[in-house]
């Protein structure tokens, strides 16, 4: 036996509902498929209404005693959780490695990064502050204080399946709600993976219940009607973003939403060239592109474009292409089938209204759901591959002339999740920063993920924070007492 299959026979594939692993109540099943073989990882437990109402039911039992609990002792359980996971690193990551595809360098990375939100908010879930005034009037005191919001669901995309996952689930444990987890049906084992891992930290049965299922919109919309449930956090694409809060909105169900994005990366003639490059490289082809927060499109001022490009040519040609679980790569498969086609579409498109070809541009000889590192120039204006999210390893570079006229180029999506700018000049970088209509900017910077900072999009991208002080707050409801004494 393989240490892979060693790792895949120990792990959960039944749904995770009150502490218990238990089969679908239909039987159904699903198959988790590796991206760089095609063929099957594991077969899941399929969840159906049924499964999702006894989801929140457990999740339901479990909550006046969970909310009770002190803030230091759910405090010490999150701390836990991030021991195990760093200790956990290597097996976590290999899995995430076979069933999302990412070189492991990236899945290393991600679980590092995941296990960071239960440090984080290990340390925030004793500063759940509340405040007390004085009406203006003087006749009162205004006391407010922060309770968990209610039972939450939890609806998480594949690219970070483990990252995605604790961003919500530490906030929700550290303001003291219970939860249910529905991970993308690519790539559950991650997420089943941590239930284990959360009851090992000392999470009670209920708190935190993990339901993989095809039906997502069935499961979903089940668990939002039932009004025992009271926050939705999702992540995930704009257009199901979008249909969710049309769902919300019968039970009038708080949300956060973290959706897609478009991000410019914007480079002066005045950066210093070789930390722009870098950070192109980070900001493209972390998680082989499949990052919400990836380099989209590429705007150079004139007279470094085209040195700009045949550099980033050269980095990108030099990766190293192949299964994710192998150490020596560098850019693993997309996740399936379908990314690949619609990257291919969308370079196609782009190279049939007259964009160049530097590097790449098609799919590489092995086979599996690989995509070539590429990177066009002379991209037409109003391409597809401008306006929609790529999530592929290609880079689109467009040339431009003035300041009004990159941050006018950055700012003509409907997105606004984040936006990265090069420049030697700090003061221009600041001005430029308070122009982009988006939620974060990478200044001389190409990633921006931390747990300690607030993540989230402003227009089409979202609606609230992950992460911070303000990743906290979401899972908490104000109560204002009027009080006199
Ligand atoms: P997706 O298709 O929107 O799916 C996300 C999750 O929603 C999955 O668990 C999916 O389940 C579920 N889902 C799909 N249709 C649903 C429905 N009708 N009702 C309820 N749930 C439904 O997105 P994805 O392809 O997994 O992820 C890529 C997208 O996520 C990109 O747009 C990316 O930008 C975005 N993203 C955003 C952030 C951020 O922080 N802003 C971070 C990461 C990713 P199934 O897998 O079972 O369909």
């Amino acid at each position: 036996m393989t240490q892979v299959d060693e790792l895949v026979s120990g792990l959960l594939t039944d749904l995770y509902i009150g502490g218990k692993a238990v089969p679908a109540a239909a039987g159904g099943r699903f198959d988790v498929l590796d991206p760089a073989t095609r063929t099957v990882i594991a077969s899941v437990a399929d969840a159906g209404v049924p499964d999702a109402m006894a989801a929140v039911d457990a999740a339901a039992d479990a909550a006046a005693a969970f909310a009770a609990t002190a803030p230091r002792a759910r405090a010490e359980i999150l701390r836990a959780a991030f021991e195990l996971m760093t200790a956990q690193r290597e097996d976590l990551a290999t899995l995430i490695a076979l069933e999302n595809g990412k070189a492991l360098t990236d899945a290393r990375a991600e679980v590092s990064y995941a296990a960071e939100f239960f440090r984080w908010y290990a340390e925030e879930a004793v500063r759940i502050d509340g405040s007390l005034g004085v009406a203006p009037s003087g006749s009162n005191k205004i006391m407010v204080m922060r309770r968990p919001v209610g039972i939450c669901v939890l609806v998480t995309p594949w690219n970070f399946p483990a990252a995605m996952a604790t961003r919500k689930i530490g906030p929700a444990l550290a303001a003291g709600c219970t939860m249910v987890l529905k991970p993308a049906s690519d790539t559950p084992l991650t997420a089943l993976a941590m239930a284990r891992l959360l009851e090992a930290a000392g999470v009670p049965p209920g708190v935190v219940n993990v339901l993989p299922g095809r039906r997502s919109g069935q499961i979903v919309s089940a668990m939002l009607h039932d009004p025992r449930v009271r926050k939705l956090s999702f992540t995930g694409s704009t257009e199901v973003g979008r249909i969710l809060l049309r769902e919300c909105a019968d039970t009038i169900v708080n949300t956060s939403m973290e959706l897609g994005g478009n991000a410019p990366f914007v480079v002066f003639a005045d950066a210093d060239l070789d930390a722009a490059l870098e950070g192109a490289m980070i900001a493209k082809m972390r998680n082989g592109g499949e990052a919400c927060t990836a380099a989209n499109r590429f705007y150079v001022e004139a007279p470094v474009a085209a040195e700009f490009s045949r550099r980033l040519a050269e980095r990108m040609a030099g990766l190293r292409v192949g299964p994710g679980v192998q150490e020596s790569t560098q850019v693993g498969p997309l996740v399936n089938d379908e990314a690949v086609e619609k990257v291919d579409s969308l370079v196609s498109d782009a190279v049939s209204a007259g964009a160049t070809v530097l590097t790449g541009g098609g799919r590489p000889r092995q086979d599996g759901c690989y995509y070539e590192p590429t990177v066009l120039t002379g991209v037409a204006p109003g391409s597809a591959i401008l306006r929609e999210e790529i999530f592929g390893p290609v880079a689109p570079i467009v040339t431009f002339e003035t300041e009004d006229e990159a941050v006018a180029l950055a700012n003509d999506t409907e997105f606004g999740l984040v936006g990265y700018v090069y420049t030697g000049d700090l003061a221009r970088g600041l001005r430029v920063s308070e122009r982009m209509d988006s939620g974060m900017i990478g200044l001389n910077r190409g990633l921006v993920s931390d747990p300690a900072a607030p993540f989230g999009g402003a227009k089409q991208s979202g609606i609230g924070r992950e992460g911070g002080h303000e990743g906290l707050l979401d899972y908490t409801e104000p109560l204002y007492v009027a009080v006199n004494w």
